[in-house]
């Protein structure tokens, strides 16, 4: 009997067997030509075979046989989905599952994180006990569904997912969290910088412990459906992340509960989340908003309002008209250019806003015609004001859908020779949109603008994605920074720095710098010490009429024009009290006598020369023009007998030290007779292998004492 049941249990191995080995077979045969890894977990012995070369991409410990244990095999696996994988597998090996189906990330030789999509049957043996898995993985499967930056899901899973998954059985809430100014942090710090700052929030995001699920939906945005039961446990949640990650940068949240009821399709409800994320990122008073079930009215509202804009539109662009906010120079406050701002009196509901119209205009592919029909009218209007100042510009938005049009570029034009307008006196605004960044087109239409003469600005800087190099391909002629970065300007250092670097960024490119939004004149004290080159904002002027410009900005006589000259008076009076005077270094320099100069040597050869700016050569009674050599042969052969080894011997203690080094001296002025001279002099960086020193000169016996 007992021999029997040990012959049956031999018969049952070597048939398991068989039918691995004729598996393998398959495998091996089969795996030649597939993308995918398959794979072959031979269950009592622990072994997994896999076809393929796993081992170029991934460290896996492979044992004499060239198998794998299940152990070497969780290596790989990313930390945070290990549990989920190995309680998988031990439910296989329990034979509580008769097939496998999952996704999770592993963790290649460079650290990145890569998705893989597991599919595997079981086979068990005649007592029910599973003895082999046999399936396939697969990285091209699940290549398209996540952010390979931050190895999370992206949009697109985040859209299946709502549709499979969340708004079927939902009890959560969805957050939209997005970081503050990623363009001025990678602009600072640099691109490295920004995606440490995106791969570490998506680290905070999901280590927490209320997270369910995180997207990386978009550059700077991430989606997290978060375990919550009310709005309070939501700021809770928002402040904690926001705190872990203050040392790197700002967060903002549009909050949304998980229901399907009111939400049933799944792109109406992202929609709807990022409309919140809108309200939060405009808010001036909170970094987190909640839906509020009037949104929804607003979606059903503006579908009412397209119907009206189209016919609108083809009425002539009835209703529609320009006001023009004013852009005045840093300095003088005179007005630099208008920018035209589109307005909408609806018969219905009166007065509505760009950013209310624009987007249903935008949706409702009428923002072409609409575009050209702004450029147009306010060409002319430019026109008119031209008679008072020849050299005003106007400043026209353009929607980013409109370069999608090829033959954008010779529309303009045509509206140009319509309205007999030099391209030149136009700056055509864009705001940074992901759609347009390695868009070929784009950079085409551009290159034709900017042959026209007409100017490019890049609109609301700081807002989107942009980064040097983008810019630097544009040719940007202005860059408008974002009111966001403009407002509270005072009291924010780090705002003020990054402000500061994208200023040195756009003086090195010879780039304008407009900051929009300028609302206090504290704000304006504080910019003006970085020098930008124009203004816009309430300070100055809020959108106006187009018989407000005439009166405010063009003719003298009339009582505005005097208030706004008062307003100028005003602005510089409070200045000085703020003591944010401007210095102009040359002129004092001028007027109190210094003279700069800068002496090269070459050690090897001996040669001298000196380089005199003007006051130098004035204060040295120089009268006729010297090469640098003959100007140091000029200094040298004046110098008092007596004092040229003292001299030669500062200079040499200047050369060979970093720190400033003082002397004075008598010198032989070809007009004042011996004077004493006093000069600080420090090395500077060498020029063409020569050293260079470089400092003041004066005279110190013509200077009155008190
Ligand atoms: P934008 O181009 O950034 O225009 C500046 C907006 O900021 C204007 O709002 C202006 O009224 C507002 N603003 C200016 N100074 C200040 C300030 O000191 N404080 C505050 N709080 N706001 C200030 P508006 O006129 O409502 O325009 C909103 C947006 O609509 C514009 O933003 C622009 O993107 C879009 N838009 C307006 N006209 C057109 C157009 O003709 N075509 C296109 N495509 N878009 C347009
Ligand atoms: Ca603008
Ligand atoms: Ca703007």
């Amino acid at each position: 009997m007992d021999s029997l049941k040990t012959k049956n249990s031999e018969n049952k191995i070597t048939d398991k067997q068989a039918i691995i080995e004729n598996y393998i077979n398959v495998l091996a045969g089969l795996s030649k030509s597939m993308d995918d890894f398959m794979f072959l977990y031979d269950i009592e012995s622990n072994k997994n075979y896999i076809y393929g070369n796993v081992e170029e991409k991934y460290n896996l410990n492979k044992a004499a046989d060239g198998t794998y244990t299940v152990a070497d095999m969780l290596e790989i696996v990313h930390p945070l989905d290990r549990d989920m994988v190995a309680g998988g597998i031990e439910n296989i090996i329990k034979g509580k599952a008769s097939s496998r189906n999952s996704e999770y990330r592993w963790i290649d030789k460079n650290g990145k994180p890569v998705w893989v999509k597991v599919r595997a049957s079981i086979t068990k043996d005649e007592d029910g006990n599973p003895f082999v898995m046999v399936g396939s993985v697969s990285e091209e499967a699940m290549k398209h569904l996540y952010n390979p930056l931050t190895g999370l899901y992206n949009k697109y899973r985040l859209k299946e997912d709502l549709k499979n998954k969340y708004l079927v059985k939902g009890n959560c809430y969805f957050v939209l969290i997005d970081i503050d100014g990623l363009a001025l942090i990678n602009l600072s710090n640099g691109r490295a910088y920004g995606d440490f700052v995106l791969k570490t929030l998506a680290e905070v995001l999901e280590k927490h412990s209320k997270t369910i699920n995180v997207y990386h939906v978009d550059h700077t945005c991430f989606a997290v459906f978060v375990d919550a039961k009310n709005e309070s446990e939501i700021y809770d949640f928002y402040n904690e992340i926001q705190n872990s990650i203050l040392e790197y940068c700002t967060i903002t949240a549009g909050v949304i509960p998980v229901n399907n009821k009111i939400f049933p399709d799944e792109s109406q409800f992202y929609d709807l989340a990022k409309l919140t994320l809108k309200k939060a990122k405009k808010s001036d008073s909170t970094s987190i908003e909640f839906f509020n079930e009037k949104d929804i009215e607003n979606v059903i509202s503006s579908v009412e309002l397209a119907d009206e804009l189209y016919k609108s539109v083809n009425n002539n662009f009835s209703g529609f008209y320009l006001n023009y906010q004013p852009q005045v120079k840093s300095g003088s406050y005179s007005l630099y250019s208008l920018e035209a701002l589109l307005r909408y009196e609806s018969p219905v509901r009166g007065k509505v806003f760009p950013d209310e119209f624009i987007p249903v205009l935008e949706h409702i592919g009428l923002i072409d015609k609409v575009g050209l029909w702004v450029l147009e009218v306010a060409l002319l209007q430019c026109k008119e004001w031209r008679k008072y100042i020849p050299d005003l510009r106007v400043s026209v938005n353009f929607s980013a859908l409109q370069f999608n049009d090829v033959v954008l570029a010779e529309k303009v034009h045509h509206v140009l020779e319509k309205t007999e307008m030099p391209g030149e006196c136009l700056t055509i605004e864009i705001t940074e949109s992901v759609s347009l960044q390695g868009n070929e087109q784009f950079y085409q239409i551009l290159k034709h603008l900017k042959h026209m003469g007409i100017q490019i600005a890049i609109d609301d800087f700081g807002t989107g994605y942009s980064n040097l190099g983008y810019l630097k391909r544009l040719e940007v002629d202005e860059i408008k920074i974002d009111r966001m970065f403009i407002s509270g300007i005072q009291e924010d250092t780090y705002n003020y720095q990054l402000i500061r670097n994208t200023l040195e960024f756009a003086k090195a490119n010879s780039i304008r710098i407009c900051c929009e939004g300028v609302e206090d004149k504290k704000e304006l004290a504080v910019l003006e010490r970085l020098s930008p080159d124009v203004f816009q904002g309430y300070l100055f002027d809020k959108p106006c009429e187009v018989e407000q410009i005439k009166s405010f900005y063009l003719e003298s006589y009339t009582e505005e024009f005097k208030k706004r000259i008062e307003f100028i008076k005003m602005l510089y009076d409070f200045k000085e009290k703020m003591s944010v005077i401007r210095f102009e270094p040359k002129d004092i320099l001028q007027r109190t006598n210094v003279g700069l100069w800068i002496v090269r040597t070459n050690t090897e050869t001996g040669y001298c020369e000196m380089h005199a700016d003007e006051t130098m050569e004035n204060i040295m009674g120089m009268n006729s023009i010297y090469s640098p050599e003959e100007c140091y042969k000029f200094w040298h052969s004046r110098i008092k007998e007596d004092c040229v080894d003292y001299v030669e011997k500062s200079l040499k203690v200047m050369s060979e030290h970093d720190k400033p080094v003082q002397l004075q001296y008598s010198w032989m002025h070809p007009v004042l007779g011996e004077v004493v001279v006093r000069s600080t002099g420090i090395r500077g960086k060498d020029t063409d292998g020569m050293i260079v020193i470089e400092g003041y000169h004066r005279i110190w016996d013509n200077i009155d004492e008190v």
